[in-house]
């Protein structure tokens, strides 16, 4: 039953919005939070969540809060195409276990495809540190930071 149910305020998306645990941060306003998948499965995966919205997934969140997560993800999505030069960028939510979602907390994903890379098993194998927070640099570069 992990379409539906009751929102767990422990997941780990919300305690990155909490400050409780850390992220590579890309992108935060009053409502949104963008931050690198630490699990990617492409180089430069990126995840972006609403911040205020307590939505295990798309069938609970409300309109303006998916409005808001739309927008950064369709900036960031720019960003990301524009300094890494993928081929392609795959743009991805999942709702229920079954569909592949592991963490109840909506989340986009944005993934830049790469010709000729293979997509990583999805939440499998954790970047380098180093890695993440040197893309997290260039990134934030390229958005004027
Ligand atoms: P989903 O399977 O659609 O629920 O996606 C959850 C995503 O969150 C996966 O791609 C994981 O790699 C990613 N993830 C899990 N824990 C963290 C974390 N602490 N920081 C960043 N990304 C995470």
């Amino acid at each position: 039953m992990s379409l539906h149910g009751d929102y767990d305020a422990q997941n780990i998306f919300a305690q990155i919005i909490r400050g409780e645990a850390p992220c590579y941060k890309l992108y935060e306003d009053e409502d949104v939070l963008a931050f690198l998948d630490v699990f990617p499965q492409s180089y430069g995966h990126t995840l972006v969540i609403p911040k205020r919205s307590a939505a295990r997934n798309i069938l609970d969140i409300d309109v303006d809060s998916l409005a808001k997560v739309m927008a950064v993800v369709q900036r960031l999505t720019r960003v990301l195409v524009e300094e890494l030069e993928p081929a392609g960028v795959q743009v991805a939510q999942f709702n229920g276990a079954p569909a592949g979602q592991t963490v109840f907390h909506i989340h986009m994903h944005i993934v830049p495809r790469f010709a000729g890379e293979q997509l990583g098993i999805h939440a499998s194998v954790k970047a380098e540190p180093a890695e993440l927070a040197q893309l997290q640099a260039r990134l934030l570069r390229r958005m004027g930071h």
